[in-house]
């Protein structure tokens, strides 16, 4: 304790740029739209956004605003009790935005917004639906909040149209309250998984977990095995990144080999798809599963 981690070779890599990545890159100033791979400066954006030859470009919005009413300890999202209102067209907006911007797939997510009776689960759904009436082929993944285990939003958004239905559990069930908000748990998380796909079983279910903060190899299979009972599909691991000094820092580095070895683990287990690896993130290439 105490010495910060070094950051070893396999995080300082250059990713390539694609042609479609200035394309998008150029159109997207007019648009209005959030991005969190600007925002949180991905290291993946060459890649999601680039599309390559065969690939398919991808990117992740979001709506509701830059501000959380959670304070989670890995997350750098600004955090008020009471952030300012919902804007009623961004649903609109949005989807037109999107459906004008040119993905093949889209991952639309938001902040936690307590102060709000449904958390913003119906603006959700109404984003979807509007961008699913422009534009029919787009794929559309939602990675929401926990609703407070509100099964109802969950279900608005499960039904609105959507492909993939993703939340985060974010790190193995030992360590929910060392990492994220007090208002969310393990528990919650899985009621909100399992519920997206009991009401709508063609929809594909996905989370991820950070690794390198200190939970250990037993940890992270016995939760795998918890999401794969909860009939979770698709499931990915990435390294945690400690945005600044004031957010928990990283335990460990975990290797691209121990990463290759936790993708074979989640194949093994059943899960349709799983992406492991340093610098995956929840929505990395997730238009190419
Ligand atoms: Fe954007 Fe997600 Fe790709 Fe990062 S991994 S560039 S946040 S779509
Ligand atoms: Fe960040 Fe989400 Fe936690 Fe809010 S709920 S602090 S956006 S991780």
């Amino acid at each position: 304790k105490g010495e910060r981690l070094r950051l070893p070779p396999w995080l300082k890599t250059e990713i390539p740029i694609g042609k479609n990545y200035n394309r998008l890159k150029n159109t997207l100033r007019d648009l209005n739209l959030h991005t969190v791979c600007e925002e949180a400066r991905c290291p993946n954006i060459g890649e999601c956004w680039g599309g390559g030859e065969y690939a398919t470009a991808t990117a992740t919005i979001m709506l509701m605003g830059d501000t959380c009413t959670r304070g989670c300890r890995f997350c750098s999202v600004k955090t008020a009790r009471q952030p300012p209102p919902l804007d009623p067209d961004e649903p609109y907006n949005t989807a037109k935005a999107i459906a004008a911007w040119g993905l093949d797939y889209v991952v639309l997510t938001s902040v936690d917004r307590d102060d709000i009776a449904d958390g913003g689960a119906e603006h959700f759904a109404k984003t979807v639906t509007n961008l699913k009436e422009r534009n029919p082929q787009i794929l559309v993944e939602c990675l929401t909040p926990d609703f407070r285990g509100d099964l109802a939003a969950v279900e608005k958004i499960a039904l609105s149209g959507l492909d993939v239905y993703a939340h985060n559990v974010e790190t193995v069930r030992e360590l929910q309250r060392h990492v994220r908000d007090p208002r969310a748990n393990f528990d919650q998380s899985l009621s909100v998984l399992k519920h997206a796909k009991k009401v709508k079983p063609t929809v594909l279910t996905k989370t991820s977990i950070m690794l390198g903060l200190g939970e250990t190899d037993q940890q992270i299979v016995s939760t795998m095995t918890e999401l794969r009972e909860a009939e979770v599909d698709c499931l990915t691991l990435g390294q945690y990144m400690q945005p600044t000094k004031r957010h928990l820092k990283v335990e460990e580095y975990v290797t691209p080999e121990r990463f290759a070895h936790w993708e074979k683990v989640g194949s093994d287990m059943g899960f349709t798809y799983t992406a492991s690896g340093p610098l995956v993130r929840s929505s990395y290439k997730a238009g190419e599963k």
